[in-house]
Protein backbone atom coordinates (compact mmCIF):
# COMPACT_ATOMS: atom_id res chain seq x y z
CA UNK A 1 0.00 0.00 0.00
CA UNK A 2 1.40 3.15 -1.22
CA UNK A 3 1.79 5.76 2.11
CA UNK A 4 -0.50 8.92 1.57
CA UNK A 5 2.33 11.50 2.34
CA UNK A 6 -0.52 13.89 3.99
CA UNK A 7 -0.87 11.42 6.52
CA UNK A 8 2.70 12.17 8.32
CA UNK A 9 1.74 15.65 8.05
CA UNK A 10 -0.45 14.75 10.52
CA UNK A 11 1.94 13.91 13.67
CA UNK A 12 1.76 16.72 16.03
CA UNK A 13 3.73 18.75 17.16
CA UNK A 14 5.75 17.83 19.58
CA UNK A 15 4.87 21.34 21.95
CA UNK A 16 1.42 20.67 20.84
CA UNK A 17 1.28 17.72 22.71
CA UNK A 18 3.49 18.98 25.75
CA UNK A 19 0.06 21.61 26.14
CA UNK A 20 -2.30 18.89 27.07
CA UNK A 21 -3.08 18.26 31.02
CA UNK A 22 -2.00 15.20 31.32
CA UNK A 23 1.37 16.44 30.03
CA UNK A 24 1.83 19.19 32.34
CA UNK A 25 0.97 16.69 35.26
CA UNK A 26 3.32 14.10 33.93
CA UNK A 27 5.97 17.39 33.69
CA UNK A 28 5.54 17.93 37.43
CA UNK A 29 6.17 14.57 38.56
CA UNK A 30 8.64 13.43 36.29
CA UNK A 31 10.28 16.80 35.19
CA UNK A 32 10.15 18.65 31.61
CA UNK A 33 13.43 17.16 30.13
CA UNK A 34 12.35 13.29 31.00
CA UNK A 35 8.72 14.07 29.59
CA UNK A 36 9.48 15.88 26.39
CA UNK A 37 11.73 12.86 25.75
CA UNK A 38 9.38 10.42 26.08
CA UNK A 39 6.97 12.29 23.74
CA UNK A 40 9.62 12.93 21.27
CA UNK A 41 10.40 8.85 21.45
CA UNK A 42 6.51 8.35 21.04
CA UNK A 43 6.20 10.63 17.92
CA UNK A 44 9.31 8.90 16.27
CA UNK A 45 8.38 5.15 16.83
CA UNK A 46 4.85 6.50 15.42
CA UNK A 47 6.33 8.18 12.34
CA UNK A 48 8.46 4.91 11.73
CA UNK A 49 5.18 2.44 11.96
CA UNK A 50 3.55 4.54 9.38
CA UNK A 51 6.52 5.02 7.29
CA UNK A 52 7.07 0.88 7.56
CA UNK A 53 3.05 0.12 7.11
CA UNK A 54 2.43 -1.28 10.37
CA UNK A 55 -0.24 1.75 11.15
CA UNK A 56 -1.82 3.95 8.80
CA UNK A 57 -3.50 6.28 11.30
CA UNK A 58 -2.57 8.86 13.58
CA UNK A 59 -4.10 8.81 16.83
CA UNK A 60 -5.35 11.74 18.64
CA UNK A 61 -3.54 13.80 20.68
CA UNK A 62 -4.95 12.97 23.57
CA UNK A 63 -4.58 9.07 23.26
CA UNK A 64 -0.82 9.68 22.34
CA UNK A 65 -0.66 11.43 25.41
CA UNK A 66 -1.84 8.70 27.20
CA UNK A 67 0.90 6.59 25.95
CA UNK A 68 3.54 8.52 26.66
CA UNK A 69 2.27 8.61 30.42
CA UNK A 70 1.99 5.02 30.51
CA UNK A 71 5.30 4.45 29.08
CA UNK A 72 6.79 7.14 31.49
CA UNK A 73 5.11 5.40 34.43
CA UNK A 74 6.11 1.95 33.39
CA UNK A 75 10.00 3.21 33.51
CA UNK A 76 9.46 4.48 36.90
CA UNK A 77 9.81 0.50 38.31
CA UNK A 78 12.69 -1.20 38.36
CA UNK A 79 13.20 -3.67 36.00
CA UNK A 80 14.19 -6.37 38.01
CA UNK A 81 10.95 -7.73 40.08
CA UNK A 82 10.12 -10.36 41.75
CA UNK A 83 8.63 -13.33 40.17
CA UNK A 84 6.63 -15.69 41.17
CA UNK A 85 7.86 -19.22 39.93
CA UNK A 86 5.32 -21.99 38.81
CA UNK A 87 8.06 -24.04 36.78
CA UNK A 88 8.85 -26.35 39.31
CA UNK A 89 12.30 -26.02 39.41
CA UNK A 90 13.83 -24.69 42.24
CA UNK A 91 17.27 -23.70 41.62
CA UNK A 92 16.03 -21.87 38.47
CA UNK A 93 19.18 -19.70 36.81
CA UNK A 94 16.77 -17.51 34.88
CA UNK A 95 14.99 -16.87 37.83
CA UNK A 96 17.69 -15.51 40.30
CA UNK A 97 18.65 -19.36 41.59
CA UNK A 98 18.25 -20.33 45.46
CA UNK A 99 15.80 -17.72 47.15
CA UNK A 100 17.44 -16.78 50.54
CA UNK A 101 16.39 -17.96 53.92
CA UNK A 102 14.96 -15.42 56.45
CA UNK A 103 17.98 -15.38 58.43
CA UNK A 104 19.79 -14.34 55.31
CA UNK A 105 17.53 -11.34 53.98
CA UNK A 106 17.60 -9.74 57.54
CA UNK A 107 21.44 -9.84 57.64
CA UNK A 108 21.28 -8.51 54.05
CA UNK A 109 19.31 -5.94 55.11
CA UNK A 110 21.69 -5.41 58.31
CA UNK A 111 24.60 -4.83 56.47
CA UNK A 112 23.16 -2.44 53.44
CA UNK A 113 21.54 -0.35 56.52
CA UNK A 114 24.68 1.02 57.96
CA UNK A 115 28.38 0.43 58.63
CA UNK A 116 29.42 -3.31 59.30
CA UNK A 117 33.19 -4.21 60.48
CA UNK A 118 33.68 -6.01 56.91
CA UNK A 119 37.49 -5.16 57.16
CA UNK A 120 37.82 -3.62 60.24
CA UNK A 121 38.94 -6.36 63.61
CA UNK A 122 37.14 -5.28 65.94
CA UNK A 123 38.88 -6.91 68.88
CA UNK A 124 41.90 -5.09 67.90
CA UNK A 125 40.49 -2.10 66.54
CA UNK A 126 43.02 -2.09 63.41
CA UNK A 127 42.12 -2.98 60.04
CA UNK A 128 40.98 -6.59 59.28
CA UNK A 129 40.20 -9.32 56.63
CA UNK A 130 37.12 -9.69 55.16
CA UNK A 131 37.95 -13.55 54.38
CA UNK A 132 38.52 -13.96 57.99
CA UNK A 133 34.88 -13.42 58.43
CA UNK A 134 33.47 -16.97 56.92
CA UNK A 135 36.78 -18.71 57.13
CA UNK A 136 36.21 -20.58 60.29
CA UNK A 137 32.74 -21.33 59.60
CA UNK A 138 33.18 -23.04 56.63
CA UNK A 139 36.05 -25.03 57.54
CA UNK A 140 34.37 -25.87 60.90
CA UNK A 141 31.08 -26.61 58.43
CA UNK A 142 33.17 -29.10 55.21
CA UNK A 143 36.23 -29.68 57.57
CA UNK A 144 39.05 -28.00 55.83
CA UNK A 145 41.89 -26.19 56.76
CA UNK A 146 41.20 -23.00 55.19
CA UNK A 147 38.76 -21.33 53.15
CA UNK A 148 37.41 -18.24 50.89
CA UNK A 149 34.93 -16.58 48.85
CA UNK A 150 34.57 -14.74 45.74
CA UNK A 151 31.94 -13.14 43.39
CA UNK A 152 30.94 -17.05 42.05
CA UNK A 153 32.14 -20.19 41.00
CA UNK A 154 33.63 -19.17 37.30
CA UNK A 155 35.59 -16.93 39.68
CA UNK A 156 36.69 -19.48 42.11
CA UNK A 157 37.73 -21.67 39.00
CA UNK A 158 39.69 -18.80 37.46
CA UNK A 159 41.40 -17.76 40.38
CA UNK A 160 42.65 -21.29 41.15
CA UNK A 161 44.09 -22.08 38.05
CA UNK A 162 45.53 -18.54 37.43
CA UNK A 163 47.42 -18.56 40.62
CA UNK A 164 48.31 -22.12 40.56
CA UNK A 165 48.50 -23.40 36.84
CA UNK A 166 50.15 -20.30 35.30
CA UNK A 167 51.60 -21.39 31.82
CA UNK A 168 51.58 -25.11 32.14
CA UNK A 169 49.07 -28.19 31.33
CA UNK A 170 46.11 -28.12 33.28
CA UNK A 171 44.85 -32.50 32.73
CA UNK A 172 41.45 -32.71 32.73
CA UNK A 173 39.09 -35.75 31.24
CA UNK A 174 37.24 -35.05 28.04
CA UNK A 175 34.02 -36.28 29.77
CA UNK A 176 34.16 -33.25 32.20
CA UNK A 177 34.72 -30.26 29.81
CA UNK A 178 31.29 -28.92 30.42
CA UNK A 179 29.13 -26.08 29.32
CA UNK A 180 26.85 -24.71 32.25
CA UNK A 181 23.76 -21.85 30.52
CA UNK A 182 25.20 -20.06 27.31
CA UNK A 183 28.09 -17.76 29.00
CA UNK A 184 30.16 -20.38 30.97
CA UNK A 185 32.43 -23.24 29.02
CA UNK A 186 35.04 -24.48 30.94
CA UNK A 187 37.74 -24.81 27.98
CA UNK A 188 37.11 -20.79 27.92
CA UNK A 189 37.72 -20.19 31.76
CA UNK A 190 40.83 -22.12 31.51
CA UNK A 191 42.00 -20.49 28.74
CA UNK A 192 41.53 -17.44 30.16
CA UNK A 193 43.39 -18.44 33.04
CA UNK A 194 46.73 -18.54 31.18
CA UNK A 195 46.71 -22.15 31.95
CA UNK A 196 46.67 -24.86 28.93
CA UNK A 197 44.23 -27.17 28.61
CA UNK A 198 45.13 -30.48 28.25
CA UNK A 199 42.45 -33.21 27.53
CA UNK A 200 42.78 -36.82 28.95
CA UNK A 201 41.17 -39.81 27.46
CA UNK A 202 38.28 -39.65 25.49
CA UNK A 203 34.68 -38.42 25.81
CA UNK A 204 33.18 -41.67 28.10
CA UNK A 205 36.30 -43.24 28.94
CA UNK A 206 39.33 -41.77 30.88
CA UNK A 207 41.75 -44.20 33.10
CA UNK A 208 44.29 -42.83 35.66
CA UNK A 209 47.16 -44.13 32.56
CA UNK A 210 45.60 -40.84 30.70
CA UNK A 211 46.34 -38.69 33.05
CA UNK A 212 49.79 -39.74 34.50
CA UNK A 213 50.89 -39.70 31.18
CA UNK A 214 50.06 -35.45 31.40
CA UNK A 215 51.62 -35.55 34.36
CA UNK A 216 55.26 -37.59 33.58
CA UNK A 217 55.95 -34.89 30.96
CA UNK A 218 56.58 -32.76 33.86
CA UNK A 219 54.46 -29.48 32.96
CA UNK A 220 51.45 -29.75 34.58
CA UNK A 221 50.71 -27.37 37.38
CA UNK A 222 47.39 -28.77 38.89
CA UNK A 223 45.61 -31.68 37.83
CA UNK A 224 41.39 -30.96 37.67
CA UNK A 225 38.53 -32.35 38.13
CA UNK A 226 34.69 -31.10 37.39
CA UNK A 227 32.01 -32.66 38.61
CA UNK A 228 29.43 -33.07 35.41
CA UNK A 229 26.84 -31.15 36.73
CA UNK A 230 24.46 -30.68 34.25
CA UNK A 231 24.64 -34.17 32.61
CA UNK A 232 25.16 -37.47 32.81
CA UNK A 233 27.46 -39.95 30.59
CA UNK A 234 26.22 -43.60 30.79
CA UNK A 235 26.33 -46.80 29.12
CA UNK A 236 30.14 -48.17 28.44
CA UNK A 237 32.06 -45.52 30.60
CA UNK A 238 34.84 -45.01 33.03
CA UNK A 239 36.60 -41.92 35.23
CA UNK A 240 38.75 -41.54 38.12
CA UNK A 241 37.61 -41.31 41.21
CA UNK A 242 38.62 -38.58 43.84
CA UNK A 243 40.63 -40.82 45.99
CA UNK A 244 42.79 -42.38 43.04
CA UNK A 245 43.33 -39.02 41.47
CA UNK A 246 44.53 -37.63 44.90
CA UNK A 247 47.18 -40.44 45.26
CA UNK A 248 48.20 -39.46 41.48
CA UNK A 249 48.67 -35.79 42.37
CA UNK A 250 50.65 -36.56 45.63
CA UNK A 251 52.95 -38.96 43.71
CA UNK A 252 53.67 -36.27 41.03
CA UNK A 253 53.44 -33.21 43.90
CA UNK A 254 50.46 -31.32 42.08
CA UNK A 255 47.29 -30.15 43.64
CA UNK A 256 44.01 -31.31 42.84
CA UNK A 257 41.27 -29.05 42.54
CA UNK A 258 37.87 -30.82 42.38
CA UNK A 259 34.84 -28.38 40.88
CA UNK A 260 31.87 -29.99 42.53
CA UNK A 261 29.51 -26.78 40.83
CA UNK A 262 26.48 -27.19 43.43
CA UNK A 263 27.55 -27.67 46.98
CA UNK A 264 26.24 -29.98 48.59
CA UNK A 265 27.61 -29.12 52.27
CA UNK A 266 25.07 -31.83 54.12
CA UNK A 267 26.08 -35.79 53.87
CA UNK A 268 24.66 -37.14 50.80
CA UNK A 269 21.32 -39.39 52.99
CA UNK A 270 20.27 -35.69 53.78
CA UNK A 271 19.00 -35.04 49.69
CA UNK A 272 16.45 -36.08 47.60
CA UNK A 273 18.24 -37.43 45.02
CA UNK A 274 21.60 -39.89 44.97
CA UNK A 275 24.88 -39.17 43.13
CA UNK A 276 25.52 -35.62 43.94
CA UNK A 277 29.18 -35.80 45.54
CA UNK A 278 29.25 -33.51 49.09
CA UNK A 279 31.78 -31.30 49.67
CA UNK A 280 32.96 -32.41 53.02
CA UNK A 281 33.42 -36.44 51.01
CA UNK A 282 35.18 -34.65 48.16
CA UNK A 283 37.76 -33.42 51.08
CA UNK A 284 37.88 -36.57 52.96
CA UNK A 285 38.45 -38.41 49.37
CA UNK A 286 41.73 -36.02 49.57
CA UNK A 287 41.01 -33.75 46.85
CA UNK A 288 43.92 -30.36 47.93
CA UNK A 289 41.13 -27.56 46.96
CA UNK A 290 37.51 -27.84 46.54
CA UNK A 291 35.51 -25.24 44.21
CA UNK A 292 31.42 -24.38 44.29
CA UNK A 293 28.47 -21.87 44.15
CA UNK A 294 26.85 -21.00 47.05
CA UNK A 295 23.40 -20.09 45.11
CA UNK A 296 22.86 -23.49 43.93
CA UNK A 297 22.24 -26.59 46.31
CA UNK A 298 23.76 -24.78 49.34
CA UNK A 299 20.90 -22.09 48.55
CA UNK A 300 22.35 -18.87 49.56
CA UNK A 301 23.69 -15.88 47.25
CA UNK A 302 25.27 -15.71 44.34
CA UNK A 303 29.34 -16.15 45.23
CA UNK A 304 31.88 -19.06 45.13
CA UNK A 305 33.95 -21.10 48.09
CA UNK A 306 37.45 -22.40 47.80
CA UNK A 307 38.64 -24.78 50.17
CA UNK A 308 41.04 -26.96 51.24
CA UNK A 309 45.15 -26.67 51.69
CA UNK A 310 46.10 -23.43 53.86
CA UNK A 311 48.99 -22.52 51.57
CA UNK A 312 47.06 -22.53 48.52
CA UNK A 313 44.25 -20.60 49.99
CA UNK A 314 47.06 -18.27 51.06
CA UNK A 315 48.34 -18.05 47.84
CA UNK A 316 45.08 -16.74 46.48
CA UNK A 317 43.84 -14.27 48.57
CA UNK A 318 47.18 -12.70 47.92
CA UNK A 319 46.53 -12.35 43.90
CA UNK A 320 45.39 -8.98 42.78
CA UNK A 321 43.07 -11.39 41.16
CA UNK A 322 41.33 -11.72 44.41
CA UNK A 323 40.74 -8.22 44.65
CA UNK A 324 39.34 -8.04 41.73
CA UNK A 325 37.31 -11.09 42.43
CA UNK A 326 35.84 -10.75 45.58
CA UNK A 327 32.62 -10.99 47.20
CA UNK A 328 30.57 -7.96 48.62
CA UNK A 329 29.29 -7.56 51.92
CA UNK A 330 25.51 -7.96 51.12
CA UNK A 331 26.39 -11.33 50.15
CA UNK A 332 29.08 -11.79 52.33
CA UNK A 333 26.40 -11.04 55.29
CA UNK A 334 23.83 -13.45 53.16
CA UNK A 335 26.41 -16.00 52.85
CA UNK A 336 27.32 -16.07 56.19
CA UNK A 337 23.41 -16.19 57.33
CA UNK A 338 22.99 -19.35 55.84
CA UNK A 339 26.00 -21.53 56.60
CA UNK A 340 24.80 -20.76 60.10
CA UNK A 341 21.63 -22.56 59.10
CA UNK A 342 23.82 -25.79 58.06
CA UNK A 343 25.05 -25.84 61.91
CA UNK A 344 21.94 -28.05 62.17
CA UNK A 345 21.19 -30.42 59.17
CA UNK A 346 17.23 -30.25 60.14
CA UNK A 347 17.65 -26.45 60.46
CA UNK A 348 19.37 -25.61 57.22
CA UNK A 349 16.51 -28.18 55.74
CA UNK A 350 13.46 -26.40 57.51
CA UNK A 351 14.89 -22.84 56.64
CA UNK A 352 16.66 -22.85 53.54
CA UNK A 353 14.06 -22.55 50.78
CA UNK A 354 15.61 -24.11 48.17
CA UNK A 355 16.48 -27.13 50.71
CA UNK A 356 12.70 -26.77 51.59
CA UNK A 357 11.59 -27.26 48.55
CA UNK A 358 13.47 -29.68 47.14
CA UNK A 359 12.91 -32.10 50.24
CA UNK A 360 8.91 -31.81 49.62
CA UNK A 361 7.31 -35.41 49.23
CA UNK A 362 4.97 -36.16 46.47
CA UNK A 363 2.04 -36.40 49.15
CA UNK A 364 2.86 -33.39 50.65
CA UNK A 365 2.91 -31.28 47.55
CA UNK A 366 0.04 -33.47 46.45
CA UNK A 367 -2.27 -31.51 49.24
CA UNK A 368 -0.84 -27.94 48.94
CA UNK A 369 -2.09 -28.66 45.17
CA UNK A 370 -5.10 -29.26 46.16
CA UNK A 371 -5.31 -26.19 48.61
CA UNK A 372 -4.56 -24.28 45.08
CA UNK A 373 -6.92 -26.31 43.68
CA UNK A 374 -9.68 -25.42 45.33
CA UNK A 375 -9.26 -21.49 45.90
CA UNK A 376 -9.27 -21.63 41.95
CA UNK A 377 -11.93 -23.31 41.55
CA UNK A 378 -13.60 -21.70 44.19
CA UNK A 379 -12.79 -17.94 42.67
CA UNK A 380 -12.30 -18.54 38.92
CA UNK A 381 -15.56 -19.61 36.60
CA UNK A 382 -13.62 -19.41 32.91
CA UNK A 383 -11.33 -22.15 33.20
CA UNK A 384 -11.14 -25.53 33.84
CA UNK A 385 -8.79 -26.73 36.72
CA UNK A 386 -7.35 -29.94 37.32
CA UNK A 387 -5.05 -31.56 39.53
CA UNK A 388 -2.06 -33.44 38.07
CA UNK A 389 1.44 -35.69 39.31
CA UNK A 390 4.50 -33.87 37.94
CA UNK A 391 8.56 -34.89 37.59
CA UNK A 392 10.47 -32.26 38.55
CA UNK A 393 13.89 -31.58 38.19
CA UNK A 394 16.57 -30.04 40.41
CA UNK A 395 17.85 -27.28 38.37
CA UNK A 396 21.34 -24.98 38.18
CA UNK A 397 23.11 -27.55 37.36
CA UNK A 398 22.39 -30.40 40.57
CA UNK A 399 21.43 -33.65 40.32
CA UNK A 400 21.15 -33.91 36.11
CA UNK A 401 19.14 -36.59 35.02
CA UNK A 402 17.03 -37.37 37.93
CA UNK A 403 13.59 -36.23 38.88
CA UNK A 404 11.48 -35.33 41.54
CA UNK A 405 7.78 -36.15 42.59
CA UNK A 406 5.47 -32.83 42.10
CA UNK A 407 1.99 -31.80 41.69
CA UNK A 408 0.78 -28.80 39.12
CA UNK A 409 -2.64 -27.59 39.03
CA UNK A 410 -3.64 -27.32 35.52
CA UNK A 411 -5.35 -24.42 33.58
CA UNK A 412 -7.45 -24.58 30.43
CA UNK A 413 -9.02 -21.33 30.15
CA UNK A 414 -12.26 -20.43 28.53
CA UNK A 415 -12.25 -18.15 25.67
CA UNK A 416 -8.68 -17.48 25.56
CA UNK A 417 -5.92 -20.05 24.17
CA UNK A 418 -3.57 -21.44 26.80
CA UNK A 419 -0.63 -19.15 25.20
CA UNK A 420 -2.44 -16.43 26.00
CA UNK A 421 -3.05 -17.12 29.47
CA UNK A 422 0.66 -17.55 29.64
CA UNK A 423 2.01 -14.94 28.02
CA UNK A 424 -0.72 -12.32 30.25
CA UNK A 425 0.43 -14.35 33.30
CA UNK A 426 3.99 -13.52 32.27
CA UNK A 427 3.23 -9.40 32.48
CA UNK A 428 1.14 -9.56 35.93
CA UNK A 429 1.62 -7.14 38.06
CA UNK A 430 3.70 -9.68 39.94
CA UNK A 431 4.39 -12.03 36.66
CA UNK A 432 4.02 -15.68 37.13
CA UNK A 433 6.30 -18.05 35.03
CA UNK A 434 4.27 -21.07 34.35
CA UNK A 435 4.35 -24.05 32.07
CA UNK A 436 2.76 -25.07 29.00
CA UNK A 437 1.99 -29.09 28.57
CA UNK A 438 -0.32 -30.94 25.97
CA UNK A 439 -2.76 -28.08 26.08
CA UNK A 440 -2.93 -26.58 29.68
CA UNK A 441 -1.04 -24.29 31.50
CA UNK A 442 0.27 -25.97 34.43
CA UNK A 443 1.04 -24.00 37.70
CA UNK A 444 3.84 -26.29 39.60
CA UNK A 445 2.91 -25.78 43.63
CA UNK A 446 6.55 -27.32 44.71
CA UNK A 447 8.34 -23.60 43.70
CA UNK A 448 5.46 -21.39 44.86
CA UNK A 449 5.17 -20.58 48.17
CA UNK A 450 1.32 -20.80 50.32
CA UNK A 451 1.48 -17.57 51.85
CA UNK A 452 1.84 -16.23 47.87
CA UNK A 453 -1.07 -18.15 46.70
CA UNK A 454 -3.74 -15.28 47.49
CA UNK A 455 -1.72 -13.45 45.02
CA UNK A 456 -1.55 -16.52 42.03
CA UNK A 457 -5.15 -17.08 42.59
CA UNK A 458 -6.25 -12.83 42.46
CA UNK A 459 -3.90 -12.30 39.38
CA UNK A 460 -5.43 -15.31 37.83
CA UNK A 461 -8.50 -14.67 37.92
CA UNK A 462 -8.39 -11.26 36.46
CA UNK A 463 -6.90 -12.52 33.64
CA UNK A 464 -9.41 -15.31 33.16
CA UNK A 465 -12.72 -13.69 34.43
CA UNK A 466 -11.48 -9.91 33.86
CA UNK A 467 -13.43 -9.82 30.43
CA UNK A 468 -16.68 -10.62 32.01
CA UNK A 469 -16.95 -8.61 35.08
C1 LIG B 1 27.42 -23.89 37.87
C2 LIG B 1 28.80 -24.37 37.68
C3 LIG B 1 29.86 -23.46 37.54
C4 LIG B 1 29.63 -21.97 37.52
O1 LIG B 1 29.21 -21.51 38.75
P1 LIG B 1 28.69 -20.00 38.92
O2 LIG B 1 28.55 -19.85 40.40
O3 LIG B 1 27.41 -19.91 38.18
O4 LIG B 1 29.73 -19.11 38.36
C5 LIG B 1 31.13 -23.96 37.38
N1 LIG B 1 31.35 -25.29 37.36
C6 LIG B 1 30.36 -26.19 37.47
C7 LIG B 1 30.69 -27.65 37.42
C8 LIG B 1 29.05 -25.77 37.65
O5 LIG B 1 28.07 -26.65 37.78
Amino acid sequence: MELDQNVLRLIPQVDLLMREPSMEHAAARYGRERVLHAARAQLNSLRAALLEGSTSTVPAAEELCETVCSRLEREEKPSLRRVLNATGVALHTNLGRAPLAEAAVKAVAAAAEGYCNLEYDLERGTRGSRNSLLEPLLCELCGCEAAMAVNNNAAALLLALSVLSPGKKIPVSRGELVEIGDSFRLPDIMAQSGGILSEVGTTNKTRLRDYEEVLQSGDAGILLKVHTSNYRITGFTESVGIPELAGLARTYGVPLLVDLGSGALLEETKYPFTGEPTVPQTLRDGANLVCFSADKLLGGPQAGILLGDRRLISWMCKSPLARALRIDKLSLAALEATLLLYRDPANARNCIPALRMLNATGGELREKGGRLLALLQNECVSAAFSLLPQKRPVGGGSAPGQELDSYAVGVVPVGMSVAELENRLRHAAVPIIARISDGRLLLDVSTLEEPDFGLVVQQTTQILDGKRS
